[in-house]
C-alpha cells in the first residue's frame, strides 16, 4: 500500500500542497484530478520519492513504476534493452514476451527515435510493468494520443493492472478515463490545494 501524508510542500515561498493525506491499498486504482497547476504533478514526484524536499511523509513499496506524458526511454539502447537495462532481472524471453504484449514484435532492436511516437509510448507502458511493480505512478498517461491509440493505451493498462494489481495513482482530465480505471477520484482544490475525496 501507498500512504501519503503530506502536511506541507513549498516551493520557496509558495506554499502549493497543504494536508494532502490518502492511502492507495494494494489492487486499488485512484485518479487525482484538479485545475492545470494545482500540484498534480507535485504530488505524484512526492509519492514516487522524485522530491524528498517536503514536510510530512510518504510509505510506498520498493517496487514502484512510472509512466508520464512523455516517454523518458533511453535514447541509444535498443526497444529490448530498454527492458533489460532497467530490470536487470527480467529474462530476455521474458522482455520479448513484454514487447509482443504491446505491440512490437519484430522492433526489439530498433532505437526509439525510429519509433512512432505511439510505439514509444507503448515501450514506456511495457517498461513499467516488466519490473512487476507493486505501485504505479502515471501522469496524463493517456494525453494527447490520437483516439484509437488512446484506446489501445487504455485497454493495455487496464489488463496489466488486472494482473499485477499494484497499487496506483495517476492524473487524468480525462472523466471517461477515471471511470474506467478508478474506483476512487482525489480532487485538488484551493490555495494551497487541499484535497477533497469524491465517489465516482
Ligand atoms: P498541470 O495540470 O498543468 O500538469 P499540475 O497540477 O501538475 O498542473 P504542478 O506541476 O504540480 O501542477 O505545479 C503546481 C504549482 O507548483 C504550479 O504553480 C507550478 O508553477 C509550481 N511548481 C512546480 N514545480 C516547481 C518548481 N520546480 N519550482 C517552482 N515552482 C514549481
Ligand atoms: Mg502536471
Amino acid at each position: 500500500a501507498i500512504r501519503v501524508n503530506i502536511l506541507s510542500k513549498r516551493f520557496g515561498a509558495t506554499e502549493v500542497l497543504r494536508g494532502v493525506h490518502f492511502s492507495v491499498a494494494r489492487g486499488e486504482t485512484v485518479a487525482l484530478v484538479g485545475p492545470s497547476g494545482i500540484g498534480k504533478s507535485t504530488v505524484l514526484r512526492i509519492v514516487a520519492g522524485l522530491d524528498p524536499a517536503f514536510d510530512g511523509e510518504v510509505q510506498r513499496p520498493e517496487a514502484v513504476a512510472m509512466v508520464f506524458q512523455e516517454p523518458t526511454l533511453l535514447p541509444w539502447r535498443s526497444a529490448l534493452q530498454n527492458l533489460t537495462l532497467v530490470h536487470p532481472d527480467l529474462s530476455d524471453s521474458g522482455a520479448r514476451a513484454m514487447l509482443a504484449r504491446v505491440g512490437l514484435k519484430g522492433r526489439e532492436e530498433a532505437f526509439p527515435r525510429s519509433l512512432s511516437l505511439g510505439q514509444q509510448r507503448r515501450l514506456a507502458l511495457a517498461r513499467a510493468f516488466a519490473g512487476a511493480p507493486e505501485m504505479l505512478i502515471m501522469d496524463e498517461p493517456f494525453v494527447s494520443l490520437d483516439p484509437e491509440l488512446a484506446e489501445a493505451m487504455l485497454g493495455l493498462t487496464e489488463e496489466l493492472i488486472a494482473e499485477h494489481r499494484p497499487a496506483t495513482i495517476f492524473v487524468t482530465h480525462a472523466r471517461d478515463e477515471a471511470d474506467r480505471l478508478a474506483s476512487r477520484v482525489l480532487e485538488l482544490r484551493g490555495t494551497p490545494a487541499t484535497l477533497t475525496p469524491h465517489l465516482i
